[in-house]
C-alpha cells in the first residue's frame, strides 16, 4: 500500500465499509519507512471514536502464581520456575487498599485478577465482596474481573455484586491456540466470554503478540475479536520469562508492535484497543507513537512484571496532547522540572555519562 492507501483505507473505514483480511495483513507487513502513514491513517479512526482521551487501567493481582494450567507465556503457570511473587487471595482490605492507590493515580477501570483455571462458588463470593467495598468508597469506578473460566451463574452473580466487565484474553488464533496451551480449549475461552456477554457484562478480551504467530494467525485473532463482540481489547506483547517456555522468544520490534496496534485500530475501529503488558519492554521510544492508535493503557505495574512508574505514564499521555479519561485535567498544566545541571563530564573530575 502507499501513503494515500492507508488513508483512503481509513476514509472507507470512517464511511461505513469495514477491513478485510487483506487490508490488515497489508497494516501489518508495511514497511518501516511507511510507519508514519499507517499510523496518520489509523489515528484518524482513534480520534473520531476517542477524541484525545485515553483510558486509564489499574491491574490489581488478587491471588499471584500457583496456577494448575499450562498456558506457555504464562510466568504464574503450572511448570514455570520463573522468580515471580507467589501468594493467595487478598483480603478484602488489602484489595480496596490496592485498588485506591490505582484510583488516586488516574485510573478510572479497575481490574481485579486472580490466577487459576476458574473460580470457585467461594472465590466468587470473595470477590463479590471486594467488589462491594470498592464500590461503597469510589461508585464512580468501573470494575473490571479476570477470574479464568466461568461456571454457569458466576457470571450473574459478579454482575449483581456491581461488576462491570469480565476479561478473558482469547490469546492467540484458534488455529495457533493449541501450541501455547494444552490444560484448556479455545472453544472454553469463548466459551467464557459469552458467558460475560450473556450476564450482561462488557466484554474484554484481547491477545497476545510474539508468539510464534503468523501475521496471518494475528489478523485471525483480531476478526475473531471483533466477530465476538469485544468491546475492550488488550494487546499484550510477550514478555519472556526465564523460567518459561517461552524464554529468548523475540520477535517483535518498536515498529512491529506498532503496527500491531494499528491493524487492531483498523480492524475494530470503535472498541477500545488497549496497550497491555510488554508496553515498555516492546514499544520502547515508540510509546507516544503507539497512542495516537490504541486509546488505553495500564497505569504501573502488571500482574507478575513490574511497569514504568505512573506518573511516567501519566507524563507519557499529557506528552502526546492526550488527556486521562474521566479527568478534567488540562493539558497545558504541565509538570514542570528544573533543569538538571551538570557536574560530571568536561571540566570536572567525574566520568561523563556517554
Ligand atoms: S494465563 Fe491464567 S490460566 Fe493461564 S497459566 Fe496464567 S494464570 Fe493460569
Amino acid at each position: 500500500m502507499t501513503a494515500s492507501s492507508f488513508d483512503q483505507l481509513a476514509t472507507s473505514i470512517l464511511d461505513g465499509k469495514p477491513a478485510t483480511e487483506d487490508d490488515a495483513l497489508a497494516v501489518l507487513r508495511a514497511h518501516d519507512d511507511e510507519l508514519m502513514d499507517v499510523v496518520a491513517a489509523a489515528s484518524r479512526l482513534r480520534r473520531e471514536h476517542f477524541g484525545n482521551t485515553v483510558k486509564v487501567n489499574y491491574l490489581v493481582n488478587l491471588k499471584s502464581g500457583l496456577c494448575p494450567e499450562n498456558c506457555n507465556y504464562c510466568s504464574q503457570a503450572l511448570g514455570s520456575t520463573a522468580d515471580i511473587l507467589k501468594y493467595k487471595w487478598l483480603s478484602t482490605e488489602e484489595a480496596l487498599e490496592q485498588a485506591a492507590a490505582g484510583l488516586k493515580g488516574g485510573a478510572t477501570r479497575v481490574c481485579m485478577v486472580s490466577s487459576g483455571r476458574g473460580p470457585t462458588h467461594k472465590d466468587v463470593e470473595r470477590v463479590a465482596d471486594m467488589v462491594g467495598t470498592i464500590k461503597a468508597e469510589h461508585p464512580e469506578v468501573e470494575v473490571c474481573a479476570c477470574l479464568g473460566l466461568l461456571k454457569e451463574g458466576q457470571a450473574e452473580r459478579l454482575r449483581e455484586a456491581g461488576v462491570d466487565a469480565y476479561n478473558h484474553n482469547i490469546n492467540t488464533a484458534e488455529s495457533h491456540h493449541d501450541q501455547i496451551v494444552q490444560t484448556h480449549t479455545y472453544a472454553d475461552r469463548v466459551d467464557t466470554v459469552g458467558k460475560a456477554q450473556s450476564a450482561g457484562l462488557s466484554a474484554c478480551s484481547g491477545l497476545i503478540a510474539g508468539l510464534g504467530e503468523s501475521d496471518e494467525q494475528l489478523v485471525e485473532a483480531l476478526f475473531a475479536l471483533r466477530d465476538l463482540g469485544s468491546e475492550s481489547i488488550p494487546v499484550n506483547f510477550l514478555m519472556p520469562f526465564d523460567g518459561t517456555p517461552f524464554e529468548n522468544t523475540w520477535h517483535l520490534t518498536p515498529a512491529k508492535c506498532v503496527r500491531i496496534l494499528a491493524m487492531a485500530r483498523f480492524v475494530c475501529p470503535d472498541r477500545e484497543i488497549r496497550i497491555a503488558g510488554g508496553r515498555e519492554m516492546h514499544l520502547r521510544s515508540l510509546q507516544g507513537l503507539a497512542l495516537q492508535v490504541a486509546n488505553s493503557l495500564f497505569l504501573g505495574d502488571y500482574l507478575t512484571s513490574e511497569g514504568q512508574a505512573a506518573e511516567a505514564d501519566l507524563e507519557l499521555i499529557r506528552d502526546h496532547g492526550f488527556v486521562v479519561l474521566g479527568s478534567p485535567e488540562d493539558v497545558s498544566d504541565v509538570a514542570r522540572r528544573d533543569p538538571a545541571k551538570r557536574r560530571r563530564g568536561a571540566g570536572t573530575a567525574l566520568a561523563p555519562n556517554a
